[in-house]
């Protein structure tokens, strides 16, 4: 059996310690519209292993259940399956440090839907709004960019779900986010005082507490070294980093400590040979 091209431990070890794999989506199971190898397969596997199968997205433009309805059509989802967005984990915040303030979000139709629905008081305007939310907003236009900057020169509590620069996309990447955030630290000198997604740990908390299990009974996989393997890290998690997206293998040497992977894989499809 191949082992891991690199990494602290292999791949045997690592899948051997997995009850729940948490999965980045695009480069890692997909790229664009197309699975990677027989990854259908190799998530059948992994289910009728006991594994379970956790997807986990910085992209707060859809909700769950778009991504749900995607992973359907390739053959990637079972009902056993979730998925959770860094828009699910900035609900999850809202509700622990915020409960019953209201919310002026700048985010997509299905962004605002997601937090009615979680019961997140949202207002039209920044005008009785308590908490400002930067979401990657797909529709943003210059009235919500006035607005929502409005409340950080005042000072208001300032959320994003995420920070990626870009978006993976067919073609050049759009900016995401973290691109909006650079925007919006010109015009109010202010950096959002807590972003929920990937890298960081308001997502890794809201998922172990959903998981239920132990984080060293934890693996994340994804392809971005710096936002998939350094959140892994971050939250005690293993960390399998994935050559099917945007990472080479002659890349993964000189990656810093914080976004060294416990293991490498080709693709994903590699664990198949341990479950
Ligand atoms: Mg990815």
């Amino acid at each position: 059996m191949k082992e891991s091209i690199q990494g602290t431990c292999g791949l045997g070890a690592l899948v051997a310690r997995t009850k729940v794999f948490l999965l980045d989506m695009d480069g890692t199971v997909y790229v664009g519209d197309r699975p990677i190898g027989n990854m259908a397969e190799t998530l059948a596997a992994v289910r009728a292993s006991g594994r379970r199968v956790v997807y986990c997205t910085n992209n707060s433009s859809r909700s769950a259940a778009s991504y749900e309805q995607k992973l359907r059509a390739l053959r990637l989802f079972d009902a056993r399956d979730r998925v959770f967005t860094s828009g699910m984990a900035a609900i999850a915040l809202l509700g622990e440090r915020y409960a019953g303030k209201r919310a002026y979000l700048v985010g997509t139709d299905a962004l605002k839907a997601e937090f009615a629905a979680a019961g997140v008081p949202l207002a039209e305007t920044e005008e009785g709004a308590d908490v400002a939310v930067l979401g990657y907003d797909t529709s943003l236009t210059y009235e919500k960019l006035v607005r929502i900057n409005r409340m950080l020169v005042q000072g208001k509590p300032y959320i994003a779900t995420h920070a990626d620069d870009v978006c993976p996309a067919e073609g050049v990447y759009p900016p995401d986010v973290g691109s909006f955030i650079q925007l919006l630290k010109r015009s109010s000198g202010r950096e959002p005082d807590v972003i929920c997604g990937k890298p960081y740990t308001v997502m890794g908390q809201c998922l172990t507490r959903l998981l239920g299990v132990p984080a060293a009974n934890v693996t994340m996989v994804g392809d971005r070294p710096y936002t998939d393997i350094r959140f892994g890290n971050r939250n005690g998690f293993s960390t399998l980093l994935v050559l099917s997206g945007e990472t080479r293998a002659e890349q993964v040497a000189s990656l810093p400590a914080s976004d060294a992977p416990t293991a490498v894989a080709a693709s994903l499809n590699e664990i198949a040979a341990y479950l």
